[in-house]
């Protein structure tokens, strides 16, 4: 069932929250857990089945925008601990680029291995197959967007405009996961990216991640809650529905950041 997936949204109507949306972990394990702990979670490995125990404030679920992988130092246990998490019916994901691109490395397509995949190819040496196995059928099984609370709610990792909500194609999962881009490269040979949400005028809320901004802002009820925590930044949550952020500061600077952060004019916060 699972890599189908993949392919797919997932509409979560009757999941009203509350939640926290956690931005791009990329493999920075300590900050995850300290900010889990920050916001009222205990996280415990239960040696015997190798696996983590959550519990949870009140009724909150979280909620991954993706990208849980590559650059930073362990992103095998960012991913046994998100898959358990889920298993335990404690949070969502959807899938990033980077997580997208590791699944297609274990299922041996040829990709290239850099931009931090290199780092986590190394990471997962020591695991087994059967680990291997449980990450392949967790990747593929990610939502490219989650459509939450009576469609209030929309979770992408790039972001979607309003009228590919809720639509499903090749082109569609590719905007969740990459953003629009010109089709040109800058000086540094990156995909140029377009500012989708400076036109976004849709009900829905959208939350995303994907581009590493210094301070989350809103934006036409879209919110970049990527702080670049691997780039030494911060690791972001927002509280759904009353839009509070949480914060814990990078321990270190784990990859030098290939794009410099966005610096979003202030705006006042989102009110309706
Ligand atoms: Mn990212």
């Amino acid at each position: 069932m699972a890599a189908q997936q993949q392919h797919h949204f997932r509409t979560l109507s009757e999941e009203h929250g509350p939640f926290h949306i956690i931005g791009d972990v990329h493999g920075c394990f300590d900050e995850l857990q300290l900010l889990l702990k920050q916001l009222g979670y205990t996280v415990a490995f239960d040696e015997q089945v190798q696996r983590y125990v959550t519990t949870v404030p009140g009724s909150y679920k979280v909620i991954f925008v993706g990208d849980l992988v590559d650059r930073g130092p362990n992103s095998p246990e960012v991913l046994r601990l998100v898959m358990d998490m889920m298993e335990q019916g404690v949070a969502y994901c959807v899938s990033g680029n980077h997580d997208d691109k590791l699944y297609r490395m274990l299922l041996g397509h040829d990709v290239q291995i850099r931009h931090g995949l290199e780092l986590t190819a190394a990471q997962l040496e020591p695991y087994d197959q059967a680990f291997r196995q449980r990450l392949i059928d967790f990747l593929g099984s990610l939502p490219h967007h989650l459509v939450l609370d009576d469609e209030r709610l929309v979770v992408a990792h790039a972001g979607l405009e309003e009228h590919l909500h809720k639509r499903n194609s090749k082109g569609v999962r590719a905007l969740c996961l990459y953003g629009p881009t010109t089709g040109g490269k800058d000086e540094r040979g990156l995909a140029v990216r377009l500012d989708w949400a400076a036109e976004y005028c849709g009900k829905a809320v959208v939350v995303y991640g994907h581009t590493p901004v210094h301070v989350p802002s809103w934006r036409n009820n879209t919110i970049n809650i990527d702080t670049g925590c691997v780039f030494g930044g911060t690791l972001t949550a927002l509280t759904y529905p009353e839009y509070a952020l949480t914060e814990v500061p990078a321990l270190k600077k784990y990859a030098e950041s290939v794009r410099p952060f966005i610096l979003y004019p202030q705006h006042a916060p989102h009110s309706s």
